[in-house]
Formats: structure tokens, C-alpha cells, sequence
């Protein structure tokens, strides 16, 4: 090699990280390089590039965890190599799970010897998966017992959220999702009797409506399917969709009755990654007692040497968010996370007032009873000068991701707006979105100027 050549090569070693031959030109899109590069060089352009995504500390639309304290970051650095599905190669990693489990399982008042089983996934998606298709099992076997057909199934529910929509597409189900009424923001229990019959799987209650944030009725839709039983005969099980209130209603709510301890109440499911602030990849599945969970679902896989159930999608998946959700919950507590909450809602409630004195809005949903978050709607949208997808857009010149959609059938026509309060957006978060709120709509007042189409709904 010539020497030039080397002392070439010695002075790139050096480069500063924008000087260096890689960053004269634009990333790969559809190629893979020949050659290798600077892995700080491509490190850093990949880091700019996704300086151009919103930043989630000032997205008020999703419920997933976007702030992690650092001793999570050192957790799943360590776990970035455990495999869930590995539990003979990785006992600890499967015993934290189990831990997991069993906590929530006490959290929700499973009933004491009822041996409660249930398993992490990747989110509530997944975890619905799983719950829907043990509540088809189950009714399958009811049907055939009583020699009848079984291929007409249906599930019968509120406004869900897509995943629901989506097992009913993926597991040949009907999905019956009763309208709401006028002034409802979630299914009410009298609608059921409408909709059930014996071909029902069961009947999906949520903890935290997606549109509006405020818990559906359990109690009282399980004292109706009692009555429907009692009448018909029809004995129809309950599944809790928790994705959110899973976390939140145990602390917050302590005396609300939505849980296990709710006889009917046969499988709960919650998303660990959003009010159970661990980070992205984890959610739960709980049956009240095995006899729920098919034993034709559960996969026993004998692997290197160990008995491995499974019940899944999927194989491999990471094990950090695992034993970061572990850590949160011995981290927290029952009054970290009481704390955090009570904090949420406080600070939900009082944007619910600021809102409310700006003129233009009503609140639908104003932080007191379900989960810490506020939704509105215009008040006179006809006489009103602006759209609240003109306001979505006009506070996203500011960074604050705040998304407007119209509700679910049949009350398609209200649009409405919605601001979720987590783990990390304060009070003083909270009073400069407000300041900013109120320049919006005193600037929209003045100005012509409505959003000719309105922008797709971002809620998740
Ligand atoms: C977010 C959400 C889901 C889906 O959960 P993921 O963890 O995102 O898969 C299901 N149901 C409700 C009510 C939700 O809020």
C-alpha cells in the first residue's frame, strides 16, 4: 500500500464525524452499501434524520410511554439479548414474566386459590388476540357439547379499538359493535340485550374508551348478561379490554368494581407500554382461573431439555420490556403509582377548566372518573369560524400533537379534540400547551381560514 495511501486512511480515522467521506452524500434508501462505514458516522446521520419525527414528549395523542427513568435504559440494554420464548435458556428472564403475572393478578382481586394464569405479549393487540380466541375455544366447546352448529360466531361490544376489529377480521368472527347512543360515549349495558344470543363468544367491556377516555359501565353490563341469562338462558362470559385502565383504576379508582372481582369477568388484557410506563413491546393477558385458557391453545414445547407452555403469536421477542415492566412495578409501587396518577388526573381536570373557559368548547369527557385525559368538542361548530382540525394543525407549528377525529358510529358527526395526560407531562407542560391553545383560538377567531379537508385521525 502506498504510503500516502495509509496516511490517508490514518487522517479519516480522524475525521470529524460531518467530515468524513459517508456524510458528503445522502444516506442508502434502496440500496445496502458496498463497503462498510464509520459506525459513529451513520449513527449520528440516522439520529439527525430522526430529529425530523414529532417529538414524543409533546405528543399528547398517545398513550404509550414515551419518558423511562435511566435505570430502565440500563435494564433493557442488559435484556437486549434475552429471548422471551428461550425459557429454559433464560430461567430468570421467564420467572420475572411469571412474577409479572401474578402481581397483576392480585392487583385485579383474582379470587384467592383460582391459580389465575396468563402470560405477556407485545401489547393489548396481541393480548386481545389471545383472550378472543380462548373465549371462541371455549364457546366452541359449549356448542358442540349441546350439539349445535358452530360457525356463527360473533363478539359483542362498544366502540373498540381496531385490534378488536381486527381478530374479528383474522379469526372469522362477527363483530357485532352496538352504535352509541345520541349522548353516549360508550356501549350502555340496556343496548346488550339487542345484540347477544347464543352464538356470542362474549362480550368486550373497556377500561378507557380510546375516543373519549372514560371506563364503560362493568358492573352494571354484567348485571344485565345476568338478567339476559336468567330470561334465556344464554350464558355469555365478560372479557375486560384494559389497555389503559389496567393501570390506572386499581390506584385511582381502588373501590371501582371492573376486575376480577366481577364474577362474570373471565379474561382482562392491558398494555404494559402504555399506563404501566414500561417502554414499547409489552402487554398482558390474564384468565381468571386455567379452566378459561383451552388447553388445545397452550403449546407445551419440550425445548433443550425444559417443558415450555406457551400461548403466543409469535416465537422470539425481546425479553427487556419484560423485566423493565418488573422493575416499574417494584420501582413504583402501589403509591408511586397511585401518586403519578392522582398527579395525571389533577393536572387533566384543570386543563378540562382552561378549556372550558375559552369559549368555544365543550368538554366531553372532563378528567373525573376514568382516565387522566380530557376530550371536547366545538360547541356551535356551524357559527364557529374555524374547524378543530384548523386548531390540530395551527398547535403542531408549535410541536404539541394534539388530534382531532369524529367519534364512532352512530355519532360520526361530532369531532371531537382529545389530550392524554402520562407519566411526564406536567402541570407546567400542561400551562404552556394552554398559553398556546388560547394564541390558537384567538388567532383563528381573527383570521379567515378553515382546513378544507380534514386531516386523517391519529388517536391510537
Ligand atoms: C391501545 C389500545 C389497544 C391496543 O393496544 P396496543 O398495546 O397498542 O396493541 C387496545 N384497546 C384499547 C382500549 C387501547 O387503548
Amino acid at each position: 500500500m502506498a504510503l500516502h495511501e495509509t496516511r490517508r486512511e490514518a487522517q479519516e480515522a480522524f475525521a470529524d464525524l460531518y467530515a468524513m467521506p459517508v456524510t458528503a452524500e445522502a444516506l442508502p434508501k434502496n440500496r445496502m452499501p458496498d463497503n462498510s462505514s464509520d459506525p459513529r458516522a451513520i449513527r449520528t446521520l440516522i439520529q439527525d434524520e430522526l430529529e425530523l419525527d414529532g417529538n414524543a414528549a409533546q405528543n399528547l395523542a398517545t398513550f404509550c410511554t414515551t419518558w423511562s427513568d435511566p435505570e430502565v435504559h440500563l435494564l433493557m440494554d442488559a435484556g437486549l439479548s434475552k429471548n422471551m420464548i428461550d425459557k429454559d435458556e433464560y430461567p430468570q428472564t421467564a420467572e420475572i414474566e411469571s412474577r409479572c403475572v401474578q402481581i397483576l393478578s392480585d392487583l385485579w382481586h383474582a379470587p384467592a386459590g383460582s391459580n389465575a394464569t396468563g402470560c405477556s405479549t407485545t401489547g393489548s393487540s396481541e393480548a386481545a388476540m389471545l383472550g378472543g380466541m380462548a373465549l371462541k375455544w371455549r364457546w366452541r366447546e359449549r356448542m358442540r357439547a349441546a350439539g349445535k352448529p358452530t360457525d356463527r360466531p360473533n363478539l359483542v361490544c362498544g366502540p373498540v379499538q381496531v385490534c378488536w376489529e381486527k381478530f374479528a377480521r383474522y379469526f372469522d368472527i362477527e363483530l357485532r359493535q352496538i352504535p352509541l347512543e345520541p349522548d353516549a360515549t360508550g356501549l350502555r349495558p340496556h343496548q346488550l340485550r339487542e345484540y347477544v344470543d347464543e352464538n356470542t363468544i362474549g362480550v368486550v367491556a373497556i377500561l378507557g374508551v380510546t375516543y373519549t377516555c372514560d371506563y364503560e359501565p362493568v358492573q352494571a353490563m354484567a348485571d344485565e348478561l345476568d338478567a339476559i341469562q336468567a330470561d334465556t338462558g344464554i350464558d355469555v362470559p365478560l372479557h375486560i379490554d384494559a389497555a389503559s385502565g389496567g393501570f390506572v383504576a386499581p390506584f385511582v379508582q381502588p373501590d371501582l368494581a371492573w376486575d376480577f372481582r366481577v364474577p362474570r369477568v373471565v379474561s382482562i388484557n392491558t398494555s404494559g407500554h402504555k399506563y404501566g410506563m414500561a417502554p414499547l413491546g409489552v402487554g398482558w393477558v390474564i384468565w381468571r382461573s386455567p379452566e378459561h385458557l383451552p388447553d388445545e391453545l397452550v403449546f407445551k414445547v419440550s425445548y433443550l431439555g425444559g417443558d415450555m407452555p406457551t400461548f403466543a403469536l409469535n416465537f422470539s421477542r425481546p425479553g427487556g420490556s419484560v423485566i423493565a415492566q418488573y422493575y416499574i412495578l417494584l420501582r413504583l409501587g402501589r403509591a408511586g403509582f397511585r401518586h403519578v396518577y392522582e398527579a395525571a388526573g389533577a393536572t387533566a381536570r384543570a386543563l378540562g377548566e382552561a378549556i372550558s373557559e375559552m369559549g368555544p368548547f365543550t368538554l366531553l369527557y372532563d378528567g373525573e372518573g376514568g382516565l387522566p385525559a380530557v376530550s371536547w368538542t366545538l360547541t356551535d361548530p356551524e357559527n364557529t369560524p374555524f374547524t378543530l382540525y384548523d386548531l390540530t394543525e395551527r398547535l403542531r407549528l408549535r410541536g404539541w400533537q394534539v388530534p382531532s377525529y369524529p367519534l364512532p358510529p352512530a355519532r360520526e358527526e361530532t369531532v371531537i379534540q382529545r389530550v392524554l395526560i402520562r407519566h411526564g407531562i406536567t402541570p407546567d407542560k400542561i400551562a404552556l400547551l394552554t398559553d398556546d391553545l388560547d394564541a390558537a383560538v384567538k388567532h383563528l377567531l381573527a383570521g379567515p381560514g378553515r382546513a378544507a379537508t380534514p386531516r386523517p385521525s391519529f388517536h391510537h
